[in-house]
Formats: C-alpha cells, structure tokens, sequence
C-alpha cells in the first residue's frame, strides 16, 4: 500500500531534526558562546574554557558542585558515625 502524501511529511519531520546555526551554549564554568546544533540550548558542565585538556591544570574545576555535593553527603554520615 502507497503511504499517504502526509504521513510521509510527518516523517521526515521525526528524521530530520531542526538545525539551530547559532544554539546558545551554556557551561557551568560561566562561559556562552554559540554552536551550531540540533537543539536550541545548550547546558554542559565541561567546555573547552575549563576542561584540563585546554587549561592545562591537572586539577580540574569543580564547576558543577560535585565537591559540594561530596562534603555534604560526608557531613551527614559523620555523626552517624560517632554515634557506634
Ligand atoms: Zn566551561
């Protein structure tokens, strides 16, 4: 059976994404500049402004919170632990 004219438009809707020229990218380190992409926006926590490879310092940045993150898991196990 032949598909219908619209279905086959639908598609290749679904196949071919939209292409943004110019998406807004947004790293956690603070730096914004614009790529071309299929989706509109853009949130890494690691771009070519602060990843090690680039910077050259072997410590990379916590840009994300992760350390936060780690202290305040670590706070919170503590007093359990001085309970035992
Ligand atoms: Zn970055």
């Amino acid at each position: 059976m032949k598909p219908e004219p619209k279905a086959k438009k639908e598609v290749s809707k679904v196949t071919v994404p939209t292409y943004y020229g110019e998406a807004h990218a947004t790293c956690a380190c603070g730096a914004e500049f614009k790529v071309g992409s299929t989706m509109e926006k853009i949130e890494m926590e690691i771009c070519s402004q602060c990843h090690p490879l680039y910077t050259g310092n072997e410590k990379s940045m916590d840009t994300a919170g992760r350390v936060e993150r780690f202290r305040a898991r670590t706070a919170l196990a503590k007093p359990k632990a001085k309970a035992k």
